[in-house]
């Protein structure tokens, strides 16, 4: 989607703090960290935010990847949370699912 800033990075128009990827999905340290850790997972499609998604495959490996990235990282303890919406606090309206970790 054009002027969509996740999009992009997708793209390699803009470049990001890489963390990991799979053939759907990318991850990125958040460029405003508001933990030790604070990592996104965001599907390289664009999806406004989850109600969107009717793909329970590309849900299944965002969910995946969240596990394999935090254990590659070696976070034991961390939060998992997506905000879906204006009012629920979503900035970016492009689906991402937020990792923070203090430890
Ligand atoms: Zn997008």
């Amino acid at each position: 989607m054009e002027d969509c800033i996740f999009c992009k990075i997708a793209n390699g128009e803009i470049p990001s703090s890489y963390v990991y990827e799979t053939e759907n999905v990318y991850v990125i340290n958040d460029i405003a960290p508001k933990a030790k850790h604070h990592m996104l997972v965001i599907p390289k499609k664009h999806y406004k935010d989850l109600t969107e998604v009717d793909n329970v495959a590309l849900l299944a490996e965002l969910m995946s990847v969240v596990k394999e990235v935090t254990k590659k990282i070696g976070l034991k303890e961390y939060r998992v949370m997506i905000n879906n919406g204006k009012s629920a606090g979503q900035e970016v309206f492009h689906l991402h699912i937020h990792i923070l970790a203090n430890q």
